[in-house]
C-alpha cells in the first residue's frame, strides 16, 4: 500500500518514521524536493494513494474522486481546513490530525508577538540597521489583559505560559469552559464581547468554518481598546482584513500581529502587510524542530493504526 507524504519537514524530521512504516510494508513516497507540490504533482502523485500525510495542500472532492484507493487522510497538524470532511466522510475515508503536536511551538510564537510588540523589537533593531538610535518607550505585559478566544489544546499551553507574568487571562471557548479547567489554567471565563472590550492582547485559536469566518470585523473592532494587540495565529479569514486596515490606520486598535493570512503569500500590492503596526510572519508559528518531530512520531502512528491495524 502507498502512503503519499507531501509535508516538506519528513525530509528533515521524520526518515527514522519513514523507515518505520516501510518495515511494516507500506511504500512510502514522500516529498524531499525542498518545494511545496504543485496541485499538478499532488494529484498525480496522490491517483494511486491508500494513505495521505498533508499539509496544506487542498484535499477536495477532485481529488478524492481522482484516488480510488484512498482509505486514510491524515493532517500534519490540526487545521482540517483544507479537507472536504463531509465528502471525505462520505466516501468512508478516515480523517486523522495530529491534536497537540504543535501547540507548544504556536504558543511560544504567541508569546514572541507579545513581547515583541510592548518593546518595539521589530522597529527599533531595524532602525539601528538603519544607525538610527531613537529610543521609544515600551509597555510591560504585567498588569494587562490578555483575552483567549478558543480555548483549546493551543489557548490552554498560552494560559500555562503567561501564568507566572502577573497578567489578566480571560477566556472564551464555543464549549463551556469548566470550573476545573479556569482553575487549572488561572484564567477567568469571559464572554466574546467582554473578551473583545477589554482586553490589551487579544489573541485567536478557533479554527476556520463557516461560524469563525471574519469573527472580527468592523464591529468588534470598533468596541476595542485603543491599546488593544490583536494576534492571529489561527488561520487567515477569521479575521476581516479589509476591516483590519482600516482599524489599524484610523488607531481604532495599537498594532495586528498575524501568521496566518488569507492569501499566503500576500499579493504583491497588499496594503495591510504594508503599515508599520502591522507585522506578519510566513506561517511558521508551528515550525519548531521539536513540534516537526512530534508531528512526522504522530501522523505516522496515525497512518499506521488506521491503514494497517
Ligand atoms: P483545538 O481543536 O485544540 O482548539 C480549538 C478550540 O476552538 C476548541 O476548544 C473549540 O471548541 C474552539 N472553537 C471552535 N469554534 C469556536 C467558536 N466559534 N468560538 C469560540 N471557540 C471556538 O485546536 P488548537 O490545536 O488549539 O488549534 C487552533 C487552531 O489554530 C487550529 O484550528 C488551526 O487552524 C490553527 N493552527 C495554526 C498553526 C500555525 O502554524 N499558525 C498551527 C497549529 C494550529
Amino acid at each position: 500500500m502507498k502512503v503519499l507524504i507531501t509535508p516538506r519537514g519528513f525530509a528533515s524530521y521524520g526518515l527514522d518514521q519513514v523507515k518505520l512504516m516501510e518495515s511494516k510494508g507500506l511504500s512510502v513516497h514522500y516529498n524531499n524536493t525542498g518545494k511545496a507540490y504543485t496541485k499538478e504533482e499532488f494529484h498525480r502523485l496522490a491517483a494511486d494513494a491508500d494513505a495521505i500525510i498533508v499539509g496544506v495542500d487542498i484535499i477536495d472532492r477532485e481529488l478524492i474522486d481522482q484516488c480510488p484507493k484512498l482509505k486514510v487522510i491524515c493532517k500534519f497538524g490540526v487545521g482540517t481546513d483544507n479537507i472536504d470532511l463531509d465528502y471525505a466522510k462520505e466516501k468512508g475515508i478516515f480523517v486523522g490530525r495530529t491534536t497537540g503536536s504543535n501547540s507548544k511551538a504556536v504558543a511560544e510564537h504567541v508569546l514572541a508577538f507579545m513581547f515583541a510588540d510592548t518593546k518595539n523589537l521589530y522597529s527599533t533593531i531595524n532602525e539601528v540597521k538603519e544607525h538610527q538610535w531613537n529610543k521609544p518607550t515600551g509597555q510591560e505585559v504585567s498588569g494587562k489583559t490578555l483575552g483567549i478566544i478558543g480555548f483549546g489544546m493551543i489557548g490552554k499551553n498560552i494560559a500555562a505560559f503567561v501564568s507566572g507574568l502577573s497578567m489578566k487571562v480571560y477566556a472564551y471557548d464555543a464549549f463551556e469552559i469548566t470550573e476545573e479547567a479556569a482553575k487549572e489554567y488561572h484564567v477567568e471565563k469571559k464572554s466574546f464581547e467582554e473578551i473583545i472590550r477589554e482586553s490589551d492582547y487579544i489573541s485567536l485559536h478557533v479554527p476556520l468554518l463557516d461560524s469563525t469566518k471574519n469573527m472580527i470585523s468592523t464591529e468588534e473592532f470598533k468596541k476595542m481598546k485603543k491599546n488593544t494587540c490583536l494576534i492571529n495565529t489561527a488561520r487567515g479569514g477569521i479575521v476581516d482584513e479589509n476591516a483590519l486596515y482600516r482599524a489599524l490606520v484610523n488607531k481604532e486598535i495599537r498594532s495586528a500581529y498575524f501568521d496566518v493570512y488569507s492569501l499566503e503569500p500576500p499579493a504583491a500590492e497588499d496594503k495591510l502587510i504594508k503599515l508599520d503596526n502591522f507585522f506578519l510572519t510566513p506561517h511558521t508559528a508551528a515550525r519548531t524542530v521539536e513540534s516537526e518531530k512530534r508531528t512526522c512520531q504522530m501522523s505516522t502512528g496515525i497512518i499506521v493504526e488506521h491503514l494497517l491495524i
